[in-house]
């Protein structure tokens, strides 16, 4: 492996998916739901594959998917891509997010990340020979809020990018218009691009909602939006996501994406198209869902000892392990599958700096009833 992969080994994910198999536990670290998306989708995707849409499709994704991205995000932001120039179908929120730090980030530039982070943002960052700087979350009463002094001392001559997430994984946190407000001025201070991942842009909670900070004053003409079908419409596997973006920057995250896949998920386009069109009010009793099964996770771990964080978005909840063990979270992690029983990630493993991180750990709740049920049990039966 290649120096500048050494670090990306293996996944936090895999390693934990590995001990949920390995003890029977019940697998609330890893997410992905383990129910089916709406069924008229599918149903699209099994056609599309009858009718024989199995050969490549067009290298910017299906006109009638971008048309359905670029009309979504009129609709629900008010925000207008053309879908012919601004609008690029991935090979999931994953690609778009690789490809966009290879399309605009020179070798020797300065991405900035927002601690903790999603994996593959530090991964995008050392494939492209650029190197990462960290602002940081903090403990807020009992969430979390962005500390814009660590924003600014991240910031330097080098930065090229910030790389925003919200509503955020792992920590749950959905950035309020203040504190996306105090990016956008910093970014237009300091001419900056920014990539902001909003794969959990339709699961918010508690009123909180989500805001692209592509909609300030500004911010348009420097911003790629990047999103997903993943999270949601249930379909992780169908790796169809998306970036939308002012034509120079799609540009570059094209001419970056074309040699990475150069297209995919055929079939499984025009069946997302249906989806965004059609099924946003499935989307809406999913979240209604998941925001009730959110409050049973949290009051079973705070039964079982946790000090448990606020959930406002993503379907992930943080828990403090301090009452429970000595042991740092990842270590913790690693015997929790034969301990209770369940599984979890630490987040030390999503920060540049793990001692401000090594007291929590991430729980997922997108678990179907009787899994989630399960892994509740198994909570309440460690007591
Ligand atoms: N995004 C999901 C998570 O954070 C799963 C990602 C993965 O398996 N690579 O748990």
């Amino acid at each position: 492996t290649v120096a500048r992969l050494r670090p990306f080994a293996s996944t936090i994910f895999a390693e934990m998916t590995e001990l949920a198999v390995r003890h029977g536990a019940v697998n609330l670290g890893q997410g992905f739901p383990d129910s089916d998306g709406p069924a008229a989708m599918l149903d699209v995707a099994r056609a599309a594959i009858a009718d024989g849409l199995n050969q490549y499709p067009p290298g910017r994704g299906m006109p009638v998917l971008r048309q359905a991205i670029a009309a979504d995000r009129a609709r629900r932001y008010g925000t207008r891509y053309d879908p012919d120039s601004q609008v690029l179908v991935t090979v999931g929120a994953t690609e778009a997010i690789a490809a966009a730090v290879l399309g605009l980030v020179e070798p020797g530039q300065e991405v900035v990340l927002i601690e903790p982070y999603y994996d593959s943002y530090s991964a995008a960052v050392a494939l492209a020979g650029a190197t990462r700087r960290t602002a940081r979350l903090v403990p807020d009463g009992d969430g979390f809020a962005l500390d814009l002094d660590s924003l600014r001392a991240a910031i330097t001559p080098k930065t090229r990018l910030l790389l925003l997430n919200s509503p955020h994984n792992p920590t749950g946190a959905v950035l309020s218009r203040t504190e996306l407000q105090a990016v956008a001025d910093l970014a237009i201070e300091h001419d900056l691009l920014v990539l902001t991942d909003e794969v959990y842009e339709h699961l918010t909670y508690d009123g909180h909602t989500h805001l692209s900070i592509s909609t300030l004053p500004g911010m348009f003409e420097r911003t790629v939006v990047i999103s997903s079908a993943a999270k949601t419409f249930s379909v992780t596997g169908w790796k169809i996501g998306w970036a939308c973006a002012p034509v120079p920057l799609l540009d570059a995250v094209l001419a970056a994406k074309q040699f990475l896949t150069f297209v995919g998920g055929g079939p499984f386009q025009p069946a997302v198209a249906y989806a965004l069109e059609h099924e946003l009010p499935w989307v809406a009793a999913l979240r209604d869902t998941l925001a009730e099964k959110r409050i049973r996770l949290s009051d079973a771990l705070r039964e079982a000892g946790f000090e448990v964080k606020r959930s406002d978005g993503t379907y992930f909840v943080c828990a403090d392990i301090t009452g429970l063990a000595a042991a740092d979270a990842h270590a913790f992690c690693r015997e929790l599958p034969e301990r209770l029983g369940v599984a979890a990630v630490p987040l030390s493993v999503f920060a540049d700096h793990p001692d401000a991180w090594n007291r929590l750990i991430r729980f997922t709740f997108c678990k179907k009833e009787e899994t989630l049920t399960e892994g509740i049990r198994r909570l309440h039966a460690h007591r």
